[in-house]
């Protein structure tokens, strides 16, 4: 059974376009577009059928099937065939049950979903291969793309880099100087990536970029290329099938260009369009303080929605004044009962630094959506006994300046609570011990 997708307009206007074509607006509205599937088709196969299907593929080594992305092929991106397929075994992050870290925050089942465990450190890379394989498709069909660009925080660029680099497809990323780590800018250059870095922030390389890409024979790999969104949407889909395909009640996800709580909505609902589930989650979008604008227009109802000019914050992926996505994500909000949230500095590196103290190496994006959901379970709007999912955006490694820079208490607007420095001490067995007796009472304590 042939599966096909294609983009049409989000507004409502249902202009068509195919997935082929390059195109990341409406032509008629200037709307933009979203990857629609042929949900009929999807259901002449059974719920059952299905969940069988996904479980056999998962983690398996038929290409590219073993990849939780690919595995999910039909609903993904059909229109891409298992040749142009650009894969580096995708998905399949670890969900886990933090026990330790759910009773100290006061709720008894809590879990996590380490998306940053992945090929280059971040979720981006359940996007990317979608984006680069119907790039390397298109240009399989003769279609002239010279190369593929993105204006990034620091991980889009990383895995665009990365798939571009496994596919020969030359990529082109576009980064705000001084704003993102170390770890992140070593990654393109690594890969091999024309590396720009643009003395501005993330949405003034986002305007050029867009420019670049308009007015020349470069793809644009940003979310407003709703491909990316396609293949992110399978968090949803691979955390409920980790769940026996039983839904959790609340996901707390942090939200910068708000494409990844996009396609974290649209992953159940085409669950529950082809009847795999029969419930929706809630869905917690959080933003840093410094950069806040959907917790803003949450705040009036979602009647109005203002950009603002991001703040500097330690939530880097996440310092983004006027997301692309933004009426996708309130439609979502909108639709999932949300909540919107936010945390400051302080907020997000305490708990982000809790966090680690019960086993994790958080980012500070994780961070956010930890210190958001401890506020919203003190306002009761989260409930001790609910299943809560939070996913965990990047990995901590990305991210070791700033944990460096909190534990010698050097981050501008943090009292950091969790301080562990190294004891340095003479290579003498006396004081050496006395140290340890010293001290051990307090090791892991908290
Ligand atoms: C991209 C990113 C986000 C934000 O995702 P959006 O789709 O821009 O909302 C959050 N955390 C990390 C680590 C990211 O790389
Ligand atoms: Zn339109």
């Amino acid at each position: 059974m042939s599966h096909k997708a294609w983009f049409q307009c989000a507004s409502g206007c249902d202009e068509r376009y195919e997935l082929n074509e390059v195109i990341y607006k409406c032509k008629k509205c200037g709307n933009l577009l979203e990857v629609k599937h042929d949900i009929e088709k999807l259901k002449h196969r059974s719920p059952k059928s299905w969940m069988r299907l996904l479980d056999e593929r998962y983690r398996r080594t038929k290409w590219p099937y073993g990849s939780s992305v690919w595995g999910k092929k039909e609903m993904v991106c059909p229109n891409v065939s298992d040749d142009n397929v650009v894969s580096l075994y995708e998905g399949g992050s670890n969900l886990f049950w933090a026990e330790r870290l759910g009773k100290i925050m006061g709720v008894e089942d809590l879990w996590i979903k380490q998306c940053g465990n992945a090929h280059t450190g971040s979720f981006k890379d359940l996007g990317m291969t979608v984006l680069v394989s119907m790039v390397k498709q298109m240009i399989s069909e003769g279609k002239e793309i010279l190369g593929v660009a993105c204006a990034s925080t620091g991980d889009t660029s990383a895995a665009l880099a990365a798939y571009c680099a496994a596919a020969g497809i030359p990529a082109i990323v576009f980064l705000p100087k001084d704003k993102v780590s170390t770890a992140q800018l070593i990654q393109p250059i690594a890969n091999g990536a024309l590396t720009l870095s643009l003395d501005t922030d993330f949405d003034g390389c986002m305007e050029i970029v867009r420019e670049i890409c308009s007015k020349n024979k470069i793809y644009l790999a940003n979310s407003m290329n709703s491909l990316r969104i396609e293949g992110q949407k399978t968090v949803s889909i691979e955390l409920v099938q980790q769940f026996d395909w039983e839904v959790p009640d609340v996901i707390i996800v942090p939200g910068g260009n708000l494409g990844n709580v996009s396609a974290l909505g649209k992953g159940f609902i085409l669950m529950k369009d082809i009847g795999i589930i029969n419930k929706l989650p809630r869905i917690v979008c959080v933003q840093a303080s410094k950069a806040n604008p959907l917790y803003q227009s949450y705040l009036k109802g979602f009647k109005e929605f203002k950009p603002v000019k991001a703040q500097k914050t330690l939530a880097s992926a996440i310092q983004i004044g006027n997301p692309v996505s933004i009426n996708k994500a309130i439609k979502i909000l909108k639709m999932f009962n949300g909540i919107v949230e936010e945390a400051t500095e302080d907020e997000l590196a305490n708990a982000a630094a809790l966090a680690d103290r019960t086993g994790l190496f958080n980012c500070p994006h994780t961070g956010v959506a930890l210190a958001a959901l401890s506020k919203l379970v003190k306002k009761n709007e989260i409930k001790k006994n609910e299943q809560i999912v939070i996913i965990s955006t990047a990995h901590g490694l990305k991210f070791t300046d700033f944990k460096i820079r909190y534990h010698e208490n050097k981050l501008d607007e943090v009292n950091p609570k969790y301080v562990n420095l190294p004891v340095e001490l003479p290579p003498e067995y006396e004081v050496v011990k006395k140290t340890i007796f010293e001290k051990l009472e307090t090791v892991n304590k908290l």
